[in-house]
């Protein structure tokens, strides 16, 4: 399936509460975003998964939690306060600011000589089909002369403390491995632990990018989950050096875990990084990329960092990182397998996967496929008629029942179909609907069955489950991860 246009998806996600653009009420910032009710419970979610899947469900990881603010020192030993830079150039004329290294991916704007002056919006990379002519001048307003590419650092810079000061100078950290690289002897000292093993961080990283954009793809605040995993260089695992095969192990992981959480298998691909891509601490890097609407681009990167950090920071503090092994009695640097992974970066990709179009019945039917452990809510609570008072209260007793266990959410504000869309909208799984059947009528005489309908989203299928039995099928469905068709063949279907 062929990922929605961006601006669908910008506008789903603004319309239904997911990301709103942070301060639009003054204009708003264009590089930082809002998550609202429902991208807080995405994101969250995802958040805890990692979190579940790479450091509670493996024994060989541990988790921790950092300061964003760190010693001025750390980037200088990190490199990042020399070497964190991009190339930035100027247009003379509107003054826009471009990122050198990306100006030749932009569409460009020429007035073209060959057609009168007339203004064309030409794609990346290729040249005027009337004149023949490559793009030389600013790709924004086709008229400014570039300045020459000057390196601007990327950390955002601040003060600790009251006075404003050189000595006070700190950065808001630009990525969250530092602070697991300086805490290294920390958590090695109070939890014993012998290589290989993994530290995990889930934190904000901030960078001032020069050309943010692709809504949340790259903005100047986000969210990182990182994992800094210690090798002993010397060791070997099937015939190779160790640091190798945990970096191919590590490779196949990733992609597994964003496969398993619903990314299509056409829609990643790995990306070797060639020699002048690789960064000077890295013996070997791989992208995992996936096909966003602006084309491929990074969704994770997996570094073989070698023992660069460790050694850096040794040298700069004074303090010895290392690992005794006690086998060869001797001190290790260990070498860093990095896989490191931006949040929101996941979330565009997982709604983007997500995001279907299909017709029903002649109307438009869109719906967001996520997995159910991603999903921000788990069940909608929904009134067949919201004038009879026991379909009510039942619906809002079931409500505080499940919304214990899996994040439930009562809405009356529609007619049923509309409900039904809203939540299909939004990707939820799961709709229970309590009608008159439910309850009884007693005008007429007739007692209530005790059963509700659960509707699934992707089959729109629906069955007819007893109350009582409504825990048992959600643990199924919500905690064990059954497929719907298991619980379709336990009960009967429910008329529509
Ligand atoms: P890019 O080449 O896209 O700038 P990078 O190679 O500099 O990314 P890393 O330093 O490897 O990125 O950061 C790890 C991950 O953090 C990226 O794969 C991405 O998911 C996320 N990330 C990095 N910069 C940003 C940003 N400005 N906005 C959102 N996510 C980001």
């Amino acid at each position: 399936m062929s990922a929605p246009a961006m601006d669908v998806l910008v506008s789903l996600c603004k319309r239904r509460g997911f990301i709103f653009q942070s301060s639009e009420i003054y204009g708003g910032t264009g590089s930082c975003w809002d998550y609202g009710p429902l991208g807080v419970e995405l994101k969250n979610n995802i958040k805890r998964v990692w979190w579940r899947d790479f450091v509670h469900q493996r024994d060989d990881m541990v988790g921790l939690d950092a300061s964003i603010l760190m010693h001025a020192m750390v980037w200088k030993a990190s490199g990042h306060v020399d070497h964190f830079t991009d190339p930035m150039v100027d247009c003379r004329e509107c003054r826009h600011r471009f990122r050198a290294d990306q100006i030749d991916e932009m569409d460009w704007t020429h007035y073209c000589a060959a057609t009168k002056g007339n203004k064309f919006t030409i794609k990346a990379g290729e040249p005027c089909k009337h004149c023949g002519e490559r793009r030389t001048l600013c790709p924004h307003c086709g008229k400014g002369e570039l300045t020459a590419p000057r390196q601007f650092n990327l950390m955002f810079k601040t003060f600790m403390g009251p006075v404003e000061e050189d000595a006070a100078v700190t950065y808001l950290r630009p990525e969250t491995a530092q602070g697991i690289f300086v805490n290294f002897d920390n958590v090695l000292q109070s939890t014993r632990r012998k290589l290989p093993f993994g530290i995990a961080q889930i934190g904000k990283a901030f960078r001032n990018e020069i050309t943010p954009g692709n809504f949340i793809f790259r903005s100047r605040e986000f969210e990182q989950m990182e994992i800094e995993f210690f090798v002993n260089p010397h060791d070997r695992l099937e015939d190779r050096p160790a640091d190798e095969v945990w970096h191919d192990r590590w490779i196949a992981e990733c992609q597994a875990w964003f496969a398993r959480y619903g990314l299509a298998a056409d829609n990643v691909k790995l990306h070797e990084h060639g020699r002048e891509e690789l960064a000077h601490y890295s013996k070997r890097t791989v992208d995992l990329l996936y096909r966003f609407p602006m084309g491929w681009s990074e969704l994770m990167g997996i570094a073989n960092r070698t023992d660069f950090d460790l050694k850096q920071h040794s040298k700069f503090s004074g303090k010895m990182l290392t690992w005794f092994d006690e086998e060869r009695k001797e001190h290790v640097v260990p070498f860093v397998i990095e896989p490191s992974a931006g949040v929101d970066r996941a979330l565009l990709a997982f709604l983007l996967d997500a995001y279907q179009e299909e017709e029903v019945r002649g109307e438009k039917r869109v719906l967001l496929r996520l997995h159910p452990e991603l999903a921000p809510i788990k069940i909608a609570v929904l009134p067949l008629l919201k004038k009879r008072g026991e379909i009510v209260a039942t619906c809002h007793d079931l409500r505080r029942r499940l919304t214990r266990r899996w994040l439930t959410l009562y809405d009356d504000t529609a007619a049923i179909g509309r409900l039904y869309r809203r939540q299909d909208e939004v990707g939820t799984p799961y709709c229970v609907t309590v009608d008159v059947k439910t309850v009884g009528d007693p005008d007429k005489g007739e007692p209530g069955d005790g059963k509700v309908t659960i509707r699934e989203r992707d089959t729109m299928q629906q069955l007819r489950v007893p109350i009582a039995e409504l825990d048992a099928v959600f643990a199924r469905l919500l905690d064990a991860g059954a497929p719907w068709s298991e619980i379709a063949a336990a009960y009967p279907r429910a008329e529509s």
